[in-house]
Order: C-alpha cells, then sequence, then structure tokens
C-alpha cells in the first residue's frame, strides 16, 4: 500500500475509483487507524449515502461513528465541535429560502437598471444562482463591489470589449449591490448560506490549526466535481494523509472546466499518481460509444454489451418510445424499475413528457431534479390550499383543492359553482357557500363542497395567529395527505412523505427568517417560489431505488444503471451556459468560456451521461422541433454511430399492444383501488344515504382488477375476447344485483378489446367510467361551438387548457403584463376613436390616465413598463404620423358561420394600403415572432378570413406590430392557404363537441400556462 505522500487515483467512469477510496479506508483500518479518525469526502449527500453504506457493510471492527461527509456537512461539523456554532447546518437557507427573502423585500433592492424581462422572480432567481456561484469560486460581496466599483471609475480595462460600457459597469455595480444586500439580509435573519458556511469553516481551520489534525487521512471521491470553496475546505482539513480520486474525463463539466484544475492541483508537488486503466461497469460496446464520444481511449471493458440509437418523430414518439421499452423490461425480461435511468437535457421540457408516458403505461418512476419538487402532486396540494386560504379569489387554487382528496368534487360540479362565481361575481369559496344552497347542485356535490368549506373555516381561522411551520403541519394533518400516502400504491411513498416534510421545513426556514411572519406571509412567499424557476434541489438515489429515474444529464454523475436512455441528443444540443463571473475575480486558472470550451463539456457530459450504463444505452433524438422544425442528431452521437457501425431505429408515436394493455391496466387498476379504497372507507364513517352505493363501486373496483388479473393468466391460445366472456359470467355469478349493474356498465371491456386505441383515448375511456357529461357547459350556439381564433389556438396547445379556460371558465385574475398589454390596447383605441389626428402629447396623456385608472402602482417593475410603454407610443406616434398607408378601421368585429359554428373575432386596425389594397394589422406587446415562427398562425389566418366571410373585404396583407419594439412582422397570405384554418377550426370545434379534452403537455406549452397548479398532466 502507498504511504507518506498524497495519492492521486485517476480513471474513467466505472472503472473502480470509489471501490479504491473504499478499499483504502478498509486497509487504513487494518493497519490501525481509527474508522472515526479517517474522513471521506464525496460532492453530494446521494453519493455519500452510497460509500457510507458499502463501508458499513464491510467494516469487521466496531466504531463510534463514519465521517462520510459531503464539504457542506463537513464544514459544519468542524464549526460545532470548535464551539464556534451550535447546529450550524440548520441556519443555512437553501436557493429557494433565499429566493423568497430577497423577493419579500424587493423594494429595498436597488433594481434600476437591470430588465425584469416580464417576471420579478426570474430575475432574482438569477441572480440567487450567480452568487452561489460567486461563493463556491471564494468571491465575497465586497470582492464584487471593489471589481464593479474599479469598472465605474474607468480604472479596469475589463469592459473594452463590451459595447455598451456605461451600461456594463451600471449593471455590474447594481448587481454589487444586490449581492449586498443579500449578504445584509441573510445577516438580519441570522442566517447564512452554503457558500458562507464553508467560508467560515475554511476561516476557522486556518485560524485554529488544530481542528483539523483531528483526521488522520482525508479520502476524496470524485474529487473533479469539487468547487474550489469545497476542495479548499477538503485540503484545508487535510493534514495527515490524502487520498483523492477523479475522472479527468469528467472534469470539464464543472463550471467552465474547473474540475481539471482541481485534479491538477491534486496532482502537484510529490503527488503518487496511479492511473486505473480497466472498465468494471459498461460493457465492451458502451464504453466504445462514451470513449468515441468523449474523443479519448477505450478502456479494457467487459465483452457485450448493446447501443442502440433512436431517430424520433418528435418529443412525444420519444417519450413514448422510451416508456413502452421501459415497460418491456420491467414486465417482460424482469429488470428492476430502480436499475433503469433516463437522462434529459432539461428535466422541466423532456422530463415530463417521459413522466408522462411512463404514466401512461403504470411504470413507478421519480423525476430527479431542480423542477421536480414544486411539481410534485403532494406539493401541489398544500400549496393550493396555502393559496386559497391567503386570497379566496385564486380560483385555480379553489379548482384543485375541490378536485383532489378529501374533497373530489367531480368536473361537471366544479364547472357548476365556477359558474355561480362568475354569474353572482362572488370569490370561488363564497360561491361554494352559495352552492350549497343551490337546486342546480346535487345533493352528493353539496356534501363533498361542505367537506372543503369546513375544512377552509378551521384553516382559515388560524391563518394570522400562528406560526407558519406549525400551520403547515396542521393544514397536511387535516387534509389527510399523509395519510394518503400510507394507503397510496406508488413505489415513491416515502419519496412523497420525505417531500411533505421538507416543505414543513421550508415553513420553519421562513419563520428562522422572519420570527413574526404568519402563514398568509409564507403562502405568499412559497406560492412566488414555486412560480419561479428557483426549485428545491434533489439528487438520483444512487442506492436501493425502488422506480425509473428521470433525470438530467448533468446530474447523473456517481449514478450506476443496467439500462440508460440518453434523449434530446439533437445537433442543437449545447453545454450549459455557465454563469459570468469576470476573469479578474477568479482566484484559479481555469478556460475561458469559449465555444470550442463548451463543446468540450458537451463531449464530457455525454461520456458521463452513456457510461452510467452497464448493460445498454439508448441515445435518442427527436426529429422534429415542439414548432416542427426538423433537427438532425448530434454530430457526437453520429460519429458513435459510425464508429459501432449501427443503424438508426425509426420510432413513431408507440401505441399500446394487446399484452401491454393488460398489464399496465393491472397497475392503473391496483393503484386506483387502494386509493380509492381509503375513500370510501374515510364515507363509510359519513351519515350519508348513498353509502351502500359507495361501498358497490369499491368492490367493483376490485372486479375489475381480478378480471385483468384473470385475463393475465388467461390460458396459452385463449384470445381476450374468449377470455373475457367466460371470466364476466363467473365475476357475475357472485355480486350484488347493484354490483352487476355497476359492473357490466363499465366501459372497461371496450377499452381491453380495442388494444390499438392511443393514449388520449384510453385516458378518456377509464375516465369516462365516473364522469358524467360536461355538454350545458360547453360555449355552444344551437349544435355548435362559438370559438374565437384564441380559443382555437389554446385547444390546439392543450385541449385540458381550453377545458380549464372556457368550460371550467376558471377565473383568473389578469397578470402584471396581460394588464399593461389590455391597458396599451386600450390606450390606442381611444386615440384612434378621434379624426386620427392627436398629438403625441395626446396619445401621452392617454396613457398617464389609463396608467392611474390601471391600478398600477410605482414599483421598479412597475415604473420599468411605464417607460417601456411612454417610448412605445412615442415611436408608434412616429411611424404612424410618417406612413403611407391609410388606416381605414380600428377594432373592427366579425363573425361569421361555418357549418353548425360561429366563429368570432376582432381586429385591431385595417389600413388601406397606396395599391389600394387591404392590410390587417394586430398589436402585440410580448417580444417578437419571425416571420418562420408565425408560419402556422392561427389568429390573422382566421381574421383574414373573417373579412371575407363578415365584411366583405379581401386583405392582401396581414401582419403583428409589435409595439414594444416598434417591429412589424409580415406573416404571409395565399389565397388556397386560407382554407386550412377553415379545417383546423372544425377539427377543434368537433373536438370540443366531443368533449376531447385530453392534456397535450410539453415544454412550450405547459411553461406558459396558468392552469399548471390545478392541471394533473403538469405534476408527478
Ligand atoms: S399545464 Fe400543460 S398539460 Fe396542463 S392544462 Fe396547461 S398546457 Fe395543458
Amino acid at each position: 500500500m502507498h504511504r507518506g505522500s498524497p495519492l492521486l487515483v485517476v480513471g474513467g467512469a466505472g472503472t473502480g475509483k470509489s471501490r479504491v477510496i473504499a478499499a483504502r479506508f478498509l486497509a487504513l483500518v487494518a493497519e490501525g487507524s481509527a474508522p472515526e479518525r479517517l474522513l471521506v469526502l464525496t460532492p453530494t449527500a446521494a453519493r455519500a449515502q452510497a460509500l457510507r453504506a458499502g463501508l458499513e457493510q464491510s467494516l469487521e471492527r466496531g466504531y463510534e461513528e463514519l465521517c462520510v461527509e459531503t464539504p457542506l456537512a463537513l464544514a459544519a461539523r468542524l464549526l460545532d465541535a470548535a464551539g464556534w456554532e451550535n447546529d450550524a447546518l440548520s441556519s443555512v437557507l437553501g436557493a429557494g429560502d433565499r429566493l423568497a427573502m430577497l423577493l419579500g423585500r424587493i423594494d429595498e433592492l436597488p433594481l434600476r437598471h437591470h430588465d425584469f424581462g416580464g417576471s420579478a422572480t426570474a430575475l432574482l432567481g438569477g441572480f440567487v444562482r450567480r452568487i452561489d456561484r460567486l461563493k463556491a469560486e471564494l468571491v465575497t460581496a465586497e470582492d464584487y463591489a471593489h471589481w464593479a466599483g474599479a469598472l465605474a471609475e474607468g480604472e479596469d480595462g475589463a469592459l473594452v470589449d463590451a459595447p455598451d460600457g456605461g451600461a456594463s459597469a451600471a449593471l455590474e455595480q447594481e448587481f454589487a449591490e444586490v449581492y449586498r444586500a443579500h449578504e445584509r439580509m441573510l445577516g438580519e435573519a441570522s442566517a447564512r448560506d452554503a457558500g458562507d458556511l464553508l467560508r467560515e469553516a475554511l476561516r476557522m481551520v486556518h485560524e485554529r490549526p488544530g481542528t483539523a489534525r483531528r483526521f488522520e487521512h482525508v479520502l476524496i471521491d470524485d474529487a473533479h466535481d469539487f468547487d474550489l470553496a469545497a476542495a479548499s475546505l477538503a485540503r484545508a482539513v487535510a493534514v495527515g494523509g490524502l487520498t483523492a480520486a477523479g475522472d479527468p474525463r469528467a472534469a470539464l463539466r464543472r463550471f467552465r472546466g474547473a474540475g481539471a484544475a482541481r485534479l491538477r492541483d491534486l496532482a502537484a508537488g510529490d503527488t503518487h499518481l496511479v492511473s486505473l486503466e480497466r472498465g468494471l461497469r459498461c460493457s465492451e460496446r458502451v464504453a466504445r460509444a462514451a470513449s468515441v464520444v468523449a474523443a479519448s481511449p477505450q478502456p479494457d471493458s467487459p465483452p457485450g454489451g448493446e447501443v442502440a440509437f433512436w431517430r424520433c418523430a418528435n418529443d412525444r414518439a420519444q417519450a413514448q418510445s422510451v416508456a413502452a421499452d421501459v415497460e418491456r423490461l420491467i414486465s417482460r425480461e424482469g429488470v428492476k424499475p430502480g436499475r433503469i435511468a433516463i437522462l434529459v437535457s432539461a428535466v422541466a421540457r423532456e422530463g415530463q413528457a417521459v413522466a408522462v408516458a411512463l404514466e401512461e403505461r403504470a411504470v413507478a418512476h421519480r423525476l430527479v431534479g431542480e423542477a421536480a419538487f414544486f411539481q410534485r402532486a403532494e406539493i401541489r396540494d398544500v400549496l393550493a390550499w396555502l393559496r386559497l386560504l391567503a386570497d379566496p379569489a385564486d380560483a385555480g387554487a379553489v379548482v384543485r383543492a375541490l378536485a383532489r382528496p378529501p374533497v373530489e368534487l367531480r368536473s361537471v360540479d366544479i364547472a357548476r359553482c365556477t359558474q355561480i362565481a362568475r354569474r353572482r361575481k362572488l370569490d370561488m369559496v363564497a360561491a361554494l357557500a352559495a352552492a350549497t344552497e343551490s337546486p342546480q347542485v346535487p345533493p352528493e356535490a353539496r356534501e363533498r363542497i361542505r367537506v372543503f368549506l369546513k375544512l377552509h373555516r378551521s384553516a382559515v381561522a388560524a391563518l394570522d395567529t400562528t406560526r407558519p411551520d406549525l400551520y403547515v403541519h396542521r393544514l397536511i394533518e387535516r387534509l389527510g395527505l399523509r395519510r394518503q400516502q400510507l394507503f397510496a400504491a406508488q413505489a415513491d411513498v416515502v419519496e412523497r412523505l420525505r417531500a411533505l416534510a421538507r416543505f414543513g421545513e421550508l415553513a420553519s426556514a421562513h419563520v428562522r427568517r422572519a420570527p413574526q411572519a404568519t402563514p398568509r406571509e409564507f403562502a405568499r412567499s412559497i406560492a412566488a417560489v414555486a412560480d419561479s424557476g428557483l426549485r428545491e434541489q434533489e439528487e438520483p438515489k444512487l442506492t436501493d431505488a425502488a422506480a425509473v429515474q428521470v433525470l438530467e444529464l448533468g446530474a447523473a454523475g456517481g449514478l450506476d444503471a443496467d439500462h440508460v436512455y440518453v434523449l434530446g441528443l439533437h445537433v442543437g444540443l449545447a453545454a450549459p451556459v455557465p454563469e459570468q463571473i469576470p476573469d479578474a475575480l477568479l482566484r484559479e486558472d481555469i478556460p475561458a468560456d469559449t465555444a470550442e470550451n463548451r463543446r468540450a463539456m458537451l463531449r464530457q457530459l455525454l461520456y458521463v451521461a452513456i457510461t452510467r450504463a452497464g448493460r445498454r444505452a439508448v441515445l435518442a433524438y427527436p426529429e422534429a422541433g415542439e414548432r416542427g422544425s426538423a433537427h438532425g442528431p448530434s454530430p457526437l452521437v453520429e460519429e458513435a454511430r459510425v464508429a459501432l457501425g449501427a443503424e438508426w431505429e425509426e420510432k413513431q408515436e408507440e401505441l399500446f399492444g394487446p399484452a401491454e394493455t393488460l398489464h399496465s391496466t393491472y397497475r392503473m387498476l391496483r393503484d386506483e383501488l387502494l386509493e380509492g379504497t381509503m375513500r370510501a372507507g374515510g364515507r363509510l364513517g359519513e351519515l350519508r344515504f348513498d353509502t351502500d352505493l359507495d361501498v358497490s363501486h369499491a368492490v367493483v373496483r376490485y372486479l375489475e382488477l381480478l378480471k385483468v388479473a384473470a385475463l393475465i393468466a388467461r390460458p396459452d391460445g385463449q384470445s381476450v375476447t374468449e377470455a373475457l366472456r367466460d371470466v364476466n359470467s363467473r365475476i357475475l355469478q357472485a355480486v350484488t344485483s347493484e354490483q352487476r349493474e355497476i359492473f357490466t356498465s363499465s366501459v372497461l371491456d371496450e377499452y381491453l378489446l380495442d388494444a390499438e386505441r392511443d393514449a388520449g383515448r384510453r385516458a378518456k375511456a377509464m375516465a369516462a367510467r365516473d364522469e358524467p357529461s360536461l355538454d350545458p357547459f360547453l360555449p355552444k350556439r344551437g349544435d355548435g361551438v362559438v370559438l374565437s381564433a384564441s380559443d382555437i389556438d389554446t385547444y390546439r396547445t392543450c385541449p385540458l387548457k381550453y377545458k380549464f379556460a372556457r368550460v371550467f371558465r376558471i377565473p383568473q385574475e389578469p397578470t402584471i403584463h396581460q394588464r399593461f398589454g389590455i391597458l396599451v390596447h386600450q390606450v390606442l383605441e381611444r386615440f384612434h376613436a378621434g379624426d386620427g389626428s392627436g398629438t403625441l402629447a395626446e396619445l401621452l396623456g392617454l396613457l398617464d390616465a389609463g396608467w392611474r385608472r390601471g391600478g398600477f402602482a410605482d414599483s421598479e417593475e412597475e415604473r420599468q413598463l411605464r417607460g417601456k410603454a411612454a417610448s412605445a407610443l412615442t415611436r408608434y406616434h412616429a411611424r404612424f404620423q410618417s406612413e403611407e398607408s391609410e388606416p381605414m378601421w380600428f377594432e373592427r368585429s366579425f363573425t361569421f358561420k361555418l357549418g353548425p359554428h360561429l366563429l368570432r373575432g376582432r381586429v385591431d386596425r385595417v389600413d388601406r394600403l397606396p395599391g389600394g389594397e387591404y392590410e390587417l394589422i394586430d398589436y402585440k406587446t410580448g417580444r417578437p415572432k419571425s416571420a418562420a415562427q408565425l408560419a402556422d398562425d392561427v389568429q390573422l389566418s382566421l381574421y383574414a378570413v373573417g373579412a371575407r366571410e363578415a365584411w366583405r373585404l379581401e386583405a392582401s396583407q396581414q401582419a403583428y406590430y409589435y409595439l414594444l419594439d416598434d417591429q412589424k412582422v409580415a406573416v404571409p397570405s395565399d389565397e388556397g392557404g386560407r382554407e386550412w384554418i377553415l379545417e383546423v377550426a372544425m377539427e377543434v370545434a368537433e373536438g370540443i363537441l366531443s368533449q376531447g379534452f385530453e392534456p397535450t403537455p410539453s415544454f412550450a406549452a405547459c411553461s406558459m400556462c396558468d392552469y399548471r397548479l390545478v392541471c394533473p398532466a403538469a405534476e408527478r
């Protein structure tokens, strides 16, 4: 065994570096070291847990404790042990907590120069990320302020490249002030972040070197994944022996390739270097693909393995093909779900589509990563209640609470209640109280509404008096969320219980930050954090995973699976953009952020992803993007395919086969049965007339499960149709007449027999077993529906979104940007209501008057919007004066018939062009889209047909006028092409009439959707 100088073990993925660390630990113990005097450091808690579990199994002798830690846990341990702190970790606030802190005190932040860009939370979330990165690089707020101050004074040449040196200096200086304010607010709350804890521990070790002597030997695993602050602490405590292991091929993934600097530092001086050359995890073909992608030599590896290359028609085809393949592995090949991993470039994007596809097949899975925490169903349940308690007008939150346990109001009754709210102009909670008196609402629904109102009454009473953490705890208990989980069948029950506990911790952190805060304030703050892009970090499970894990490429390090799917490998895939830190502030020599360096990072990212697979890797890309644009594969993947002599496999959207249908239906029914039993059981104690009906429904759910189990086990050669007949007749011999009626009226048989149905129709058939028709709530005129361009757009984006917006008509408070858009439209409408010869002063006067009436306040964000509106209108006025075309109509409406349906719209402006032709113009206050992005545009195409049908006017041109950017984008119009919009409108109208409201979740749709909180498809 090597002794004396530090030891650095380098090797590729799966070459056994962690095993070497564990073996060295055991060898040191065998030579006489006490286990508690050895420190093992890993970059993440999950990796620490996996290493600790291995050591606990292997150590023969007893010990007081094992120190297998992350750098943060080590920092807390050192500070606590030295008496500098008492439970240092408990004072650490995560990124979400600090975002909430900044949001709560946004008025104290100097934000004159940064553009809010439509979202204060996104801007502040970006600040928190940047601050975290600066602290990981040991750059303090004072360092930053000093540097930024020098820029403003012109003493630093760093701005030479900046197009607008003055503005950049002002932005940097403003950020430095935000950084300082962040530090001040943390101090005032007696809290700190992870960066502070590491820095303080480092300072303490330097001031009291004795504290580090406690460890005879420090062992670092995955050293390439340590940030500068963490690595500095590790080196500072390694005053005895040091052993480190790292992978140079994965070192560039860290911030701008800082991992390579880490390995360079460790290799300096008299360090003894050992290189591991034999691959132990990846089989030969997988290792070969990874080596080609990483452009590095291939290690010796066990023979065999498989690498498949999938060219998928689109994102959905990609997600469904993966889900079908995963289901095949689990149900036919007996692969454990925990040995399968699906890697995506962004969980919020492809991860959601994959989760939906896995859910359709009832495959137990776990979405890991930044976006996962607030997407959890149980977390959304608590959030919805907190939101509605703080604001009874938050209709989306009320609808969610009504639809979910313990209330579970049916869709049709929810539609009745939103109708009452609208008609009587009540907030949703008041409307529910009114609904209990309404003859339109059936008695069973009234009972459920009373359950809601009772819960609401008891919870609202303590909203301004209880401590937020206690309040959240009681709310979770009252709603029975923990109890529901205990009876749920999903494999991730423990995860869900943990998530609920974590939510309670967020409330505790809030109390620490603001001891006087009420639950109402906590509700507002946590709702803002949930809406922001900054979420709770989660790590993949590295040991004993019970479910298929779906995670981001960048979080894959440390994972070990048999089957790995790497998705989204199209030509546009790029390494994440690193946080912008000025080189002058960096304390280590790391590569510049260049295109070449980012390409090298991407290679390493893919290398790490592929090498997670022991037996089989599937590399997939969608051929068509969300907007229909065509993609090729990433050149790196193409290189690997050619090197392996493999062919692309074409993948279309996957249909269920008969065997898959039976297995997935069984899992789906089993989950539904367990949850339904809990609900039915909960209602048995209530004094109701229809209790026996509840019991019969519960029994029939069980019989349906029995039926599917019998079909799976049917004799070889017997068809599903034949088997169904036999099984049904046997079951029917053992039931009551009421159960018989429910059993025979179920659509389950029809669903099982038609195995070729697509996923949407399957889900609809399953849902239809319980739901009555929504027909009375559809926007109908006679036999047809009434449609506008935005209705068509909404339905095509996602039919479920249409249902929430136009069938349930869930009342929505307009956002500040929607109000802003409406105001600008109104100002222009009023301006043109005269003879059109108004002066600029008059136009701006209308803005002033509208601004006051529109209820805008004077926050920094509102002031920015006000400025944008004034300059946009000034440019509009100048353009309007100089244009040759003559405006003929403003805000002109049209209505025309399409078969039984009625199409409606209103055109902002119609101009007569110098040649006598007409142009339709629609104003927009959002960001401009290119003509290519507008190729499939519904609105102006419909307006052109509307002008022809209703006004007998043929428009030769149509354009969007993006007011804030003073940009007019023409949308091409050719006569033949216009008819497509009528076909689209007809299809949409028929979809609505047949109540086809299946969700079509996608990142583009869901990230902009106001109904995320209500939507079951947007949660995990
Ligand atoms: S969140 Fe997504 S799936 Fe749900 S309604 Fe909105 S767009 Fe549709």
